[in-house]
């Protein structure tokens, strides 16, 4: 029987599964997903105080649309072989689609070890389980970019937070149009945003702070010579393609992500390999690529399943046709941004604007134990949103 391999289950991965399985429609071909865990975590969620809510149990989407989950790590992809290697096995695919995801990128400077990040569910717990229970923490927070502004406006109600930018401007790739808005919930939230500067290192703390309460304390050392005593240090800067994509041999750009076509099909000699989500560079438009997003990962992975499986059973293969572009922002106690555009036009803000985000951050989850709705779903590419 043909075999599609799906290596990752993120929204990319998991949409893909989803996807495959309705083209499937009662022919004979077998979907497996290669994971290590058994949840689809909403990445997008993991600045939150309770991280562990923001998981979906894999055996809730895969099993009632009868795709197979192989616990383990994809090690190596023979794409002359057409073979996965995963958990001391060797899985041989008629397609493979690569979902991987991305890594935050860590630095490499003294104490970088003492670091804390939102990246991942393990880390996301790690954070929130070191600050629980500590009133009045301050918190360090590295990059003013999407992830650190929502760390840093999450924690400010909670504690000090100072934010620190290498830039001269807080969301710099945010451009400019969003800007005041970010700008005035930074200084209505009274966090302390320190321009122009970097992280130098990280040394353990003389073990005072004020309001007392040692125990974890380090101090960050910033470029302008200034130290900060803070219970933890938070690094949001960069974030790069998994590196499973070197072992395909196809172009990548500056984030390693691999090069598709307008079907998710990796520009590499076998034709058989597909990627979606954060290890795929997709076009957009004429103008831009797809950015490294849950909203760009979910229907990339449509696209590349339906595509992977439509190839295998004689169909026609769909072409990726996303959603318009917006962002949308969590600003804690200062509401939400949300913005349409690739200039990033704010569309609302305040409470209008978390109401976005929160609605946007329900929709990112796939429905559980029912394979109607998310073979439904899976036929969806274009899901725009109705603000
Ligand atoms: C704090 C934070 C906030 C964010 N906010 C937003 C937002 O508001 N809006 C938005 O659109 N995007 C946001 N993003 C980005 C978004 O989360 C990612 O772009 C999205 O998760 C990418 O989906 P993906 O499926 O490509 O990869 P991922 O979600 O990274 O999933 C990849 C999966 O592959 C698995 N995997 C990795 N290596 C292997 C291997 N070798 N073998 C098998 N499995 C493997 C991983 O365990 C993981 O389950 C945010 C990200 C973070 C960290």
């Amino acid at each position: 029987m043909p075999h599609i391999v799906i290596l990752g289950a993120g929204f990319a991965g998991v949409w893909a599964a989803a996807a495959a399985a309705r083209v499937r429609d009662g022919a004979d071909l077998d979907i497996t997903l290669v994971a290590p865990d058994d949840e689809l975590v909403l990445r997008p969620r993991m600045y939150e105080a309770e991280p562990d809510r923001a998981t979906v149990p894999l055996a809730g989407l895969l099993k009632p649309i009868d795709v197979r989950h192989r616990r383990a790590w994809g090690e190596r992809i023979d794409v002359e072989r057409r073979e996965v290697h995963a958990g001391g096995d060797v899985l041989g695919y008629d397609r493979l689609v690569l979902a991987t995801g991305s890594r935050l990128v860590r630095p490499e400077l003294p104490g970088a070890g003492l670091l804390f990040d939102v990246d991942t569910l393990r880390g996301a717990r790690r954070l929130a389980g070191h600050l629980r229970g500590r009133e009045g923490f301050t918190a360090v927070v590295v990059g003013a970019g999407f992830t650190g502004l929502e760390v840093a406006t999450e924690l400010a109600g909670r504690g000090r937070v100072v934010l620190v930018e290498r830039a001269d401007v807080v969301g710099p790739d945010l451009g400019p149009a969003p800007r005041p808005c970010i700008e005035d919930a930074l200084d209505r939230l009274g966090i302390e945003v320190r321009l122009r500067t970097s992280l130098h290192a990280v040394e353990p703390g003389a073990g005072t702070r004020p309001g007392g309460g040692a125990h974890g304390a380090v101090e960050a050392v910033l470029s302008d010579g200034t130290r900060v005593a803070a219970d933890a240090v938070i690094w949001t800067a960069g974030m790069r393609a998994d590196a499973l994509t070197e072992q395909v041999p196809a172009r990548r750009d500056r984030l390693g992500r691999v090069a598709v076509d307008r079907w998710m099909r990796v520009e590499e000699p076998s034709g058989a390999v597909f990627a979606a989500g954060d290890v795929a560079a997709a076009r957009f438009d004429d103008s831009h690529d797809v950015m490294q997003s849950c909203q760009h990962a979910t229907p990339m992975g449509k696209t590349a399943g339906h595509n992977a499986a439509a190839d295998l059973l004689g169909l026609e293969p769909i072409d990726f046709a996303p959603a318009p572009y917006v962002t949308c922002l969590d600003l804690g106690a200062a509401g939400g941004l949300y913005t349409k555009g690739w200039d990033r036009q704010v569309a609302l803000s305040g409470e209008r604007g978390k109401e976005v985000k929160q609605w946007i951050m329900r929709r990112i989850q796939p429905p559980v134990d029912d394979a109607e709705q998310l073979l439904a779903l899976a036929g969806m590419v274009r899901l725009p949103i109705p603000f």
